[in-house]
């Protein structure tokens, strides 16, 4: 019970990633909060798992994240460990690119992480505990064909937990994020139909199709995200700061 009497606070925490993530902290003891914009589906999932809440929370708004926080914070302590995992990936060639595509992709993927980062670390003391993870992807490494506003987001995200590590080097508070490749989510699901319909191939030769730059040639499970974010928020990894963890097999492409 590593994590026991902790709260943690995990965005997008319904579905795939997130939901690992939670479901792990909370096996860990940690009190977890998890976040997202369908509250059906989240007290769902919190009924049928000890130490997950469900907080109606769009990473896109400011008053959303700000009062959900503080709400979430007056209920359970200090947000100590706070994982921005909230995103979407709809791709669109940079020709086809509209201002309002590339400033939803924005909002949620890059402005969702500083909003969520700054109401959780308003709710710590300077001498406070935390763990601020964001998940980017393997597109904050490296340019995604056909993904020019999710790249760019991605590696806006890297950007912000570097400076907020140099700002508050030598705190208790470390600032990381992991970059995953294709991962089995809801998301790649979708990605997968989308190819399917589009090239006119089985959705299984869509799934191997997104699997290639992998050298084991696999989509990722979210167990292997979880892992790294759990690691990163254990006291061993208390001297990981402002680092990008690629998690994507050698992925070339
Ligand atoms: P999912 O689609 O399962 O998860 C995305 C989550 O984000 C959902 O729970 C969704 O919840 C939440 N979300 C989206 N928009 C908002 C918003 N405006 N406000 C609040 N919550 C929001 O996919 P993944 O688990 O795969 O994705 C999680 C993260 O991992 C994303 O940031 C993604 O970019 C990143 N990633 C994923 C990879 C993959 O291959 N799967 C690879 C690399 C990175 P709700 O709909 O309830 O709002």
């Amino acid at each position: 019970m590593e994590h026991a009497g902790r709260h943690a606070l995990v965005t997008g925490g319904g579905t795939g990633i997130g939901l690992d993530i939670a479901r792990a902290l909370a096996a860990a003891g940690a009190e977890v909060t998890i976040t997202g914009r369908n509250l059906d589906r989240l007290q769902t999932i919190a009924a049928g798992t000890p130490r997950l809440h469900p907080l109606a929370m769009d990473v896109g708004d400011e008053v959303s994240v700000r009062d959900g926080i503080a709400h979430a914070a007056t209920l359970r302590g200090p947000i100590a460990i706070c994982i921005a995992n909230a995103g979407i990936a709809e791709g669109a060639s940079f020709h086809r690119e509209t201002l309002d595509h590339w400033r939803a992709i924005m909002t949620t993927n890059l402005d969702g992480v500083f909003l969520t980062f700054q109401a959780a670390l308003a709710t710590l003391g300077r001498e406070d505990w935390g763990r601020m993870i964001a998940i980017s992807s393997i597109a904050g490494l490296r340019g995604l064909k056909g993904a020019s506003a999710y790249t760019a987001s991605k590696h806006g995200v890297l950007g912000l937990i570097r400076a907020l590590s140099e700002e508050r080097m030598g705190g208790p508070v470390t600032f990381n994020a992991l970059c995953p490749g294709y991962v089995d989510t809801p998301i790649v699901s979708r990605n997968a139909a989308e190819i399917a319909t589009r090239q006119g191939i089985p959705e299984a030769e869509a799934r191997a199709h997104l699997a290639r730059g992998n050298r084991h040639k696999i989509l990722l499970q979210t167990e292997e995200v979880t892992g790294a974010a759990l690691w990163l928020c254990s006291e061993a990894a208390r001297s990981v700061n402002g680092q990008a963890i690629q998690i994507a097999g050698g992925q070339v492409t």
